[in-house]
Formats: structure tokens, sequence, C-alpha cells
């Protein structure tokens, strides 16, 4: 038997270890089925080039709990070992990278993200057991040999009469983390990493119904007539318990999937969504970097809320997180499913990782291809894309405003609803509305509304004169706004309620005032004492008879800001705080004004203003409470 330290140096590598990434304890299951696929895939390589001599067959890796001896054992059928390969693998390999890892990140375990997630390797298994046990057979014609190690760096390392090809690594489990003889604890962990690993996993066993039997039926009484008739029942037979998925649909050719595999797909991936994908996108790239994976765009809603399932990444089919943050570029983070990649480097920080040349490649990668999707679906079936899009939207517009390359893919597919429910592009709608909705400065004004409900007279108001009203609604959309009118040229946004229609888009013909200068004056100061300062700004406009006496607007350019400042970034400093404030146009040409002008006694004067102010306030909603009920009354008494 031969014994030995395995390394001097670091004496104190197993207490490191065990209080490294305290919570992450649960890793080390990951790691040790990592080494038991990559030795069968080793196997499997070797034999398919002719270099190993023996059967690959069907191998499987096992992992067993032995409650009683509180050991976990996990089998593989792989390359297995000689004992000369422990004494390097293991010994001086593994860990020094143990040492090398621990070293280069004890200091730095709050460093949150995906340190940790990799490198500790083998020796990871020394977070939960007190002893490691290691029985290997070599697939060369070697005896077996039996690796112990008690958590001190010292080793025994012995023959042992092991006969089958493969490695059985052995945990004698600690009292404090006698959780990992639990057998629902494993199974989450076996489910959470390794779901989708491309060798079987056999974890115990299940009964199923036998496939090859075909259940008898039978009259119980076939002399007379009438018997009843009886099945046997089904049989029962015992079969290993697979965890996995080894061939799941992210590492198959797009060309052999069909619409159906991609939803089933889903549903493997997220058991406890009930609602199907909208659309999904197949990445596959192999240079300048390895990537593949599927993207899922799930019905969203205008909810800006990180949702709960998130996209998983994978490293050659190894769970490692779904925190893809900083690789994924931030707006896809609302999209679901799995990336895979050899290439993301995953023991460094967040911070580096976004720096790293690499992954940046990946996030434009990424970012192109979908929208390329997005644009062939848009051309493939409009219909059905216009249908999706409002709940899609969010995504998309978001994405315009965080990604530059995005957003200018994103005008060949993002669309414009109207109030109507038409949807344009934006050329499109540039062309539709540039002969009508240009102003004397030769600027063209897009109109839009954000609630159809509320805001109806204005949209009303709009379309008298043939204008397109867009509906614009998704929360974001004061910055998607801003943007646009940066971008293209010589155009603004306007939303309806912002202030008369003739004032939004301005034409050269001027109403001409029914009232003279005097009167102006007049009418102006009996306004200002009637109506509070503090919420209105009185302003006289000449505008055609027919337009309402009172008109309430809010300045464009105030909301806007403040619904910038709302939903973050690019708002006034301050002006979220600030009070509602109002214009109240006031329409000289209309009959009612003339009337308020005229009528003799002050007290009657008044309760026409007050009168004709609320049915402003109350066509914009802004009539509520105590002066809705006056409101009310003040009616009744008018029309008794
Ligand atoms: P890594 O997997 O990154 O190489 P590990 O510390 O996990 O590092 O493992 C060290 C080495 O030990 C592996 O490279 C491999 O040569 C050997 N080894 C570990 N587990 C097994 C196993 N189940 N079968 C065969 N060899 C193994
Ligand atoms: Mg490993």
């Amino acid at each position: 038997m031969a014994k030995g330290n395995i390394n001097v140096s670091v004496e104190n590598i197993f207490p490191l270890i065990k209080k490294f990434l305290y919570s992450d304890h649960e890793i080390f299951l990951r790691e040790l089925i990592s080494n038991a696929t990559d030795a069968t895939m080793k196997l499997k390589h070797l034999t398919n080039i002719g270099e190993a001599k023996v059967e690959y067959g069907n191998p499987q890796i096992e992992v067993k709990i032995d409650k009683e001896a509180k050991k976990l054992h996990i089998i593989d059928q792989g390359l297995g070992m000689t004992a000369e390969e422990v004494e390097k693998y293991i010994n001086e390999v593994a860990f020094s990278g143990a040492e090398e890892f621990l070293d280069k990140y004890k200091d730095k375990v709050d460093d949150a993200g995906i340190i940790g997630h990799f490198g500790l390797g083998f020796y990871s298994a020394f977070m939960v057991a007190n002893k490691v046990e290691i029985i290997t057979k070599s697939y060369k014609d070697e005896p077996a040999a039996h690796w112990t190690c008690d958590g001190s760096p010292e080793f025994t390392l012995e023959p042992s009469d092991r006969t089958e090809r493969g490695t059985e690594i052995i945990l004698h489990i600690a009292e404090d983390e006698k959780e990992f003889l639990e057998e629902s604890r494993i199974r989450e962990l076996l489910t959470k990493y390794n779901k989708f690993m491309p060798i079987p996993i056999k974890f115990g066993t299940k009964e199923i119904n036998d496939p090859d039997f075909t259940p008898k039926t039978t009259k119980d009484n076939p002399d007379a007539s009438g018997g009843k008739e009886t099945t046997e029942p089904h049989k029962q037979i015992t079969v290993d318990n697979i965890i996995n998925n080894p061939n799941p649909a992210w590492t198959k050719q797009p060309a052999d999937l069909e619409e159906n595999d991609y939803k089933d797909f889903y549903r493997e991936l997220y058991p406890m969504q009930f609602e199907e994908p909208l659309f999904n996108i197949h990445l596959n790239v192999d240079y300048p970097f390895n990537l593949t994976g599927i993207l899922y765009f799930p019905k969203m809603t205008n909810d800006l809320n990180i949702q709960k399932d998130k996209i998983q990444l994978y490293q050659n089919q190894v769970f490692v997180t779904d925190n893809v943050e900083g690789i994924v570029p931030e707006f896809l983070t609302m999209l679901r499913g799995v990336i895979d990649s050899p290439d993301i480097p995953l023991n460094v920080s967040r911070s580096y990782l976004q720096a790293d040349g690499a992954v940046k490649k990946i996030a434009s990668y990424i970012t192109r291809k979908v929208a390329d999707k997005l644009k062939s679906l848009f051309n493939n079936n409009r219909e059905d894309f216009e249908a999706k899009w409002n709940d899609i939207k969010i995504v998309i517009e978001y994405g315009m405003l965080s990604e530059e390359k995005f957003f200018e893919k994103a005008d060949a597919f993002a669309l414009y609803p109207t109030v109507d429910g038409k949807y344009y592009t934006y050329d499109e709608l540039y062309n539709k509305i540039k002969a009508n909705q240009t102003d004397k400065d030769d600027k063209l004004v897009i109109l839009y509304a954000s609630d159809k409900d509320a805001q109806h007279s204005y949209i009303e108001a709009a379309k008298t004169k043939n204008y397109e009203v867009l509906l614009l609604d998704s929360p974001i959309v004061s910055h998607l706004i801003q943007k646009l009118e940066t971008t293209k040229e010589n155009i603004s946004f306007a939303r309806v309620d912002g202030d008369h229609i003739d004032n939004l888009i301005k034409k050269d013909d001027t109403t001409i005032s029914k009232l003279d200068e005097d009167q102006k004056k007049t009418l102006d100061a009996l306004l200002k004492e009637v109506i509070s300062s503090e919420k209105f700004m009185v302003q006289l406009e000449a505008m055609d008879s027919n337009a309402s006496p009172f008109i309430i607007t809010q300045p464009e350019f105030m909301r806007r800001m403040k619904e910038m400042q709302q939903t973050g970034g690019g708002g006034m400093f301050g002006m979220g705080n600030m009070p509602e404030m109002y214009n109240l146009l006031v329409n000289t040409n209309s009959e009612l004004v003339s009337d308020i002008l005229n009528t003799k006694t002050r007290k009657k004067q008044e309760r026409l203003i007050n009168q004709s102010l609320d049915l402003a306030r109350l066509s914009q909603g802004l009539l509520k409470g105590e002066e809705l009920t006056n409101f009310i009354k003040r009616s009744y008494d008018m029309i008794k």
C-alpha cells in the first residue's frame, strides 16, 4: 500500500475548501457528475478512433445513497484510471488545480455571481465529506486502484479487486452535511444541474406499466350469455429511474426539429409554465465562438418586473446559472430558454465578464440573431406578427432604446399601432401622414394617444382633420419617442391631449378672433379671478367656433419629462416631483365664452365659468371627490 502526502505546501486546503462558498456546497455533485460524464465521453472518443479496444455499450452514471453507512456513491462506466493516473490526476493535477483556484478566489467569494461555479473540481467533494474514496479500473489492462483520503493531506493508494471498467467515488458525508443523504435533496440537485447532461444518470428505480404486455379481456362466465367482461390488471415492471434527457432540443439541428418539439422542450424547461411561448429562436454558431441554445418569447405584459423563470446558462449541457446578466444583452433577459457555450469564461467575476471580448461578441451575436428572426417573422407572416405585437413590444422597444444596432435593425419590423387597430412600420407611417400632418415649419407631427377612452374627445378632434393617431401605451414609450425624435429627421411626437388640435399641428390659416383686445383683457382678468392659478394656466385662443369653449391640456414636454423620470433616467432633474400643472385653453370664438363675457351679474358669470371648467375637467377625468359631488348638485339645480 502506498502512502504519501498530497502536497505539503498547503496543509490547510481542506478547511479552506470546507469553508469555501458556504451556500454553494451543493455544487460538489455537479462537479463529480461532470467528471463522470467527461470520463464516459472520453471513452466514447477513444473507442471511436480505435484507441480503446473495448465495447463502449450503453454506459450510465449512477448516483446511490447508502443512508445507513452515511455514504453517497457516484459510479460511472467511463475510461477509469490506473494507479499511476490516480497519482497524477488526483494527487497532483486536481489538487494543484483546486489549490490555485482557492488561492485566486478565497478573498473574493463575495464577488457575487459566477465565481465558484467552476474550477474547484474533484476536491469540492471535501465540502461535504470527511472522507473520500475512489475505486477505479482503467479500460487498459491494469489492476484497479483504491484511493482514500480522510481530509488531511495524507492519502492511501492500494490495489482493489474491482473488475468492471469505470470509477466509483464514495463520499463519507460529514455529520453537518447530512442533507446530502436525503433522497429528495439529491433529486433536487440532479434536476437543477444535470437535467440535460449527455450521459443517462440513474437515481434509483421506478415502477412502470410493462409496454410489452397486452392485458387479456375475458368473460367471467363464458358459458352463460351476458357474462361480465374482466380485464387483466396491467403488469408493472421495475426500470432504472433516469433523471435526465441526454439529448435536449438545443443540441439538435434546427432542420430536425418541428414546431412542437420546441414547445415540448419549453414545457420540459419550465414545467410550471402553462402559457405557450409566442415564438422561439434557435441559436447555433461555431465560429468565432461556440454557442447553441433556444430562446423563447413568452407572452409579456407591461409589467417590467423581472420574471421568475429565466434564461438558463449551460456549459456543455451542465447547468451553470440562471443569472445571465452580462452575457445576454439586458433587454433580452426578459426572454426564456437556454444558452450553452463552452467559450464563456465562468470562473471569473461579472465585471470581468462584461469587459471580455468574447463575451461581447456573444452578446452582439445574440442581438443580431434575435433581430433577424423578428424580421423574418414579420416578413413571412405579418398578420401573425401584428397579433403578437402587444405581447412582445416591450422587449423590442426596450432593445431599441438600449442597443444601437438593434435600433437600426428594428426599423424593419417595429410597429406603430393606431387607435383604429392598424399597424404601420415607421416608413409606412411616414409616407401615410407626410402630406397631411406636416406643419407650417415643415415639421412632421406624429400624433399619439396613450389611452383610447380617457383621450377620446381629443382623438375625435384629430380624426375630424383626417389625422392618424397612434396608440402608444407601453411604460417606456416616452423614452422611445425621445429617441425617435433625435434620430429621425424633422419630426416630433405630440400627444393628442397636449393642446388644441390646431395648435398641435399649426397650419398657416390662423383663425380670426371675434373678441377685440379690450374684451380679451376683461375676459382674462375675470377668468383669473375665478380660477385658481395654482392648478391652471389660462390661455385665450381664437379657435373654430364649434370647438369646445374650455379645453384642458397638459403640455407635451412637461408630461413626457415626468413620465420619463418615473420610468427611470432621461428626465429633467426634479420634474417627477412637480405638482400636476395644466393649461386651460379658452376658445374666444365660442358662443358660450361670449355669453360669459356679456352676462350682467358677477354671480352668474362665476357659475358659468365653474360649470364650464368642471365640464372640461370631467372630459379629462380630472373631476373627483367632493368637487364631482358639487358639480352634479349644481347641474341638477341648473336644469330644474
Ligand atoms: P477537471 O475535471 O477540470 O480536469 P477535476 O479536479 O474535476 O478537474 O478532476 C481532475 C482529473 O481527475 C480529471 O481531469 C480526470 O483526469 C480525473 N478524474 C476525475 N474524476 C474522474 C472519473 N470519474 N473518471 C476518470 N477520471 C477522473
Ligand atoms: Mg472536473
